[in-house]
């Protein structure tokens, strides 16, 4: 008999997932974390996948308003979602994520690039800058709205 890897009271009884790490469990231990199916998990703790935008391009991202941009381009062109979808062959899911405001990976953003035949990327120092500045905008805003209210 096997004990428990997490009470060591009871017997092991199945592999659970706790905190990323398998663990042969008792039933009881078993209910703090994932149920295991394959064996083969056991001695790998699961790693995070890498970052998908900055996989691809480390000093390139997509342009902060993608969505909106893609959305205005898709429109102009008169295609639906699901019309653009086919053309770049990603799922209509994929396009209405990005027109939500989701970022794509550069490769997804490079086959809206050749597509609509415009650039969609902005190197990261100047995406960086950019925040910046509409930081101080905001600032500014915040400011002028308060001497409003002080008159
Ligand atoms: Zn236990």
């Amino acid at each position: 008999m096997k004990e428990c890897e997490v009470c060591g009271k009871r017997e092991a009884v199945t592999k659970a997932e706790i905190e990323g790490v398998v663990l042969e469990v008792c039933e009881k231990c078993a209910k703090f974390g994932k149920k295991v199916r394959t064996p083969k998990l056991l001695a790998k703790p699961s790693k995070p996948a890498p970052f998908p935008a900055l996989s691809f391009f480390e000093d390139e991202t997509p342009i902060e308003n993608l969505g909106e941009v893609v959305k205005k381009l898709r429109e102009e062109k008169k295609f639906s979602q699901e019309e653009l979808a086919k053309a770049v062959k990603e799922s209509v899911s994929i396009i209405k994520r990005i027109e939500e405001g989701w970022v794509p990976p550069m490769k997804i953003v490079e086959k809206l690039e050749k597509f609509f035949k415009v650039s969609l990327r902005e190197k990261t120092e100047s995406f960086l800058e950019k925040k910046e500045e509409k930081k101080e905008k905001a600032k500014l805003t915040i400011g002028d709205v308060a001497d409003i209210k002080g008159k």
